[in-house]
């Protein structure tokens, strides 16, 4: 996909309208590639479970709150 192939190149587009916490950090999607994104100390990196813990709310569903 080109998207995806764009975001390993010069990185990820994060999708700033649609950040939202999931108790732990900030968390949002890549407008391109959709990938989960996750803001870390060292800024916004792709959401990898076994890195960033499995205890989390995996999708965040619109009008949840
Ligand atoms: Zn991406």
């Amino acid at each position: 996909m080109l998207g995806s192939l764009l975001c390993a190149i010069i990185g990820h587009k994060i999708n700033r309208h649609r950040v939202w916490h999931d108790g732990r950090d900030f968390r949002s999607r890549c407008r391109r590639c959709k990938a989960n994104m996750i803001r870390t100390r060292e800024g916004w990196e792709r959401f990898k479970p076994d890195i960033h813990g499995t205890d989390r709310k995996l999708e965040h569903h619109e009008g949840e709150g």
